[in-house]
């Protein structure tokens, strides 16, 4: 790790625990008319507000990135830039659209562009791993946007650096029927193919240090970092199945783990629906293939392209979900542990659910639940301890009938409360503690069944690969 990332990480640490933990103990100040405001280049934009990751951030508005709101091509001559000129080859001039709620009332809220935070934690919860097979960001703004008329929220590039290219409120073109649930990240990487297959040793040379990747297209492949060599983090090509499919794959560069693993600890802080972990079948192991229905409408987490679409394999073989996902915990668990607030606070710790009222079909009464995590494999190792006593408010989530294992993800909690009236455990699932925060109105039989999962996404667009 550099001495700069090093610098970003704990800068995001405090940044991240002073934004979201401490509101409410500063008085706010007079605004100051034309008074400008700073900001530290690690910013990510949710519904208009601006979110530290603590991991260089270049969103469309910079210098330098890649705005997927405009309607004309990037790298062309400007001549042959406009949309008028590049109609033939695309569809629409939008790269992006509405994200689709079942929600009517919701929907025509939104449609004039404007969600609330509130809104839309309650419709992400998703995030969808992509590896580009361009090689660098800038390639793969390219060909999504001047080529395919596609876009995806976030790019990451080989040094590390991460584009932002729409407001998380928009409905990214990248992965077909999780779009409208989902956040997007393509992550520059040369991809997977068939043992034997010449394309690894095509764009990846030895030199004294190790395997290095070639940038493709030559120069410096619009990668920020001046000089920047992009070496795998392990220097073997990592052979693997994906969709039954045996690949070979090099791995991404450090610099992109890192900042995915700040990314991912931020964007599982900001949206309260998406959990921490990735899809895993009952002995706790990656699922290797496409979701069939029930699990994909029921998985909220992180997963793969693969996991979503039958004919893709990305992210590869060699994406290191554990780094990821183990990575993420402990910076949120770090974060935890520097907050003020009490340890089992509820909310402080927990992951809390947006009201019922904002889902189809519910209503307030019903009340808001809110289930525990373990953020981290060695604080779940020590939860037979003290710790696993329920904090004041909250009870097992084996006491309320959702199965020892039974998850931090709704769909799993869901899954995993059918399946203990069954007298089997929740699969791949992993909270420990349930509540409900408000109050269950008198006489009412108390339930054990969390609130459905976000809308399943219907589709409203067009049909090019990714855009459904
Ligand atoms: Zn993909």
């Amino acid at each position: 790790m550099t001495h700069l990332s090093i610098r970003y990480a704990v800068l995001g640490l405090a940044a991240i625990t002073l934004a979201t933990v401490s509101t409410g103990c500063a008085r706010p100040q007079r605004p100051v008319v034309a008074q400008r405001l700073d900001r530290r280049g690690d910013e990510i934009m949710v519904c208009g507000q601006l979110f530290h990751t603590g991991t260089p951030v270049v969103l469309w508005t910079d210098p330098g990135g890649y705005d997927a709101y405009r309607v004309e091509r990037r790298f062309v001559p400007p001549d042959q830039a406009a949309w008028n000129v590049s109609s033939a080859s695309l569809e629409t001039p939008n790269r992006y659209g509405i994200r689709d709620v079942a929600d009517p009332a919701l929907f025509e809220h939104v449609r004039g562009g404007g969600w609330t935070l509130h809104q839309l934690q309650g419709v992400v919860n998703q995030f969808v791993i992509h590896y580009d097979a361009c090689g660098t960001s800038q390639r793969c703004f390219r060909v999504l946007h001047d080529m395919r008329g596609l876009s995806v929220h976030f790019m990451l590039d080989v040094d590390g650096t991460i584009y932002q290219t729409l407001d998380l409120k928009e409905r990214a073109w990248h992965a077909t029927k999780a779009n409208s649930r989902s956040i997007g990240i393509e992550i520059a990487n040369i991809g997977a193919y068939p043992p034997g297959d010449a394309t690894l040793d095509r764009w990846y040379t030895h030199d004294a240090i190790g395997p290095r990747m070639t940038i493709p297209g030559g120069g410096d492949g619009g990668v920020r970092t001046p000089g920047f060599v992009a070496r795998p983090a392990r220097s073997l090509p990592v052979r693997g199945i994906v969709q039954g499919q045996t690949l070979e794959m090099c791995d991404l560069t450090d610099a992109q783990y890192q900042a995915l693993i700040q990314l991912t600890a931020a964007l599982t802080e900001i949206f309260p629906l998406l959990a921490c972990d990735y899809p895993r079948d009952e002995q706790g192991r990656l699922i290797t293939r496409v979701l069939n229905d029930d699990e994909w409408n029921g998985y909220a987490g992180l997963l793969g392209h693969f996991h979503v679409q039958q004919n893709k394999v990305d992210p590869g073989p060699a994406f290191d979900w554990d780094r990821v996902i183990e990575g993420a915990r402990e910076l949120r668990a770090g974060r935890s542990r520097q907050s003020a607030r009490p340890r089992w606070g509820g909310r402080a710790q927990g992951v809390l659910c947006p009201p019922a009222i904002d889902r189809p079909g519910r209503t307030g009464e019903e009340g808001v639940w809110a289930v525990s995590t373990l953020p981290s494999r060695r604080q779940a190792a020590t939860a037979e301890g003290p710790r696993a006593r329920p904090p004041p408010g909250w009870s097992s989530a084996r006491d309320a009938g959702l199965g020892p294992l039974c998850g931090a993800r709704w769909a799993c909690c869901r899954r995993g409360a059918r399946r203990s009236r069954r007298g089997s455990a929740g699969v791949g699932c992993r909270c420990r503690y349930v509540a409900r925060t408000q109050a269950v109105p008198t006489g009412r039989p108390a339930r054990t069944e969390p609130p459905q999962a976000a809308p399943r996404p219907r589709g409203r667009q067009g049909s090019l690969t990714n855009r459904p």
